[in-house]
């Protein structure tokens, strides 16, 4: 069996504009609240997050700043990560296990 090993990063927007000053600007802008996050991904089916960062931009200068997560989180709510990303990890883990005991259960059988 051969896995495809693929990385990429995701940028997604969490929320409406939270209007506010820009100091690049100098003017008022329509912040844009989003989740930046890297990914790594097997066979395009399992994959992990492992580099979330939440941030303000402002959307003519790109200038911002970043959020603290959980406040972020709580303003925003858990942000939507596709299943896959998320626990596929979790089910690599397992199929990883279910395989190594089947295979020992194949080596160790009978005799
Ligand atoms: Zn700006």
């Amino acid at each position: 069996m051969m896995f495809m090993i693929g990385q990429g990063e995701r940028v997604q927007v969490i929320g409406p504009p939270q209007p506010d000053h820009c100091e690049r600007c100098g003017e008022q802008r329509d912040f844009v609240p989003r989740l930046t996050y890297a990914f790594g991904q097997f066979d395009l089916l399992f994959g992990f997050v492992y580099d979330k960062r939440y941030e303000l931009v402002c959307p003519v200068c790109n200038g911002g700043w970043k959020l603290d997560r959980c406040a972020a989180e709580r303003t925003f709510g858990k942000p939507e990560i596709p299943f896959h990303l998320r626990y596929g990890i979790w089910v690599l883990a397992a199929l990883a296990a279910a395989v190594g005991t089947a295979a020992y259960l194949y080596r160790h059988r009978g005799g």
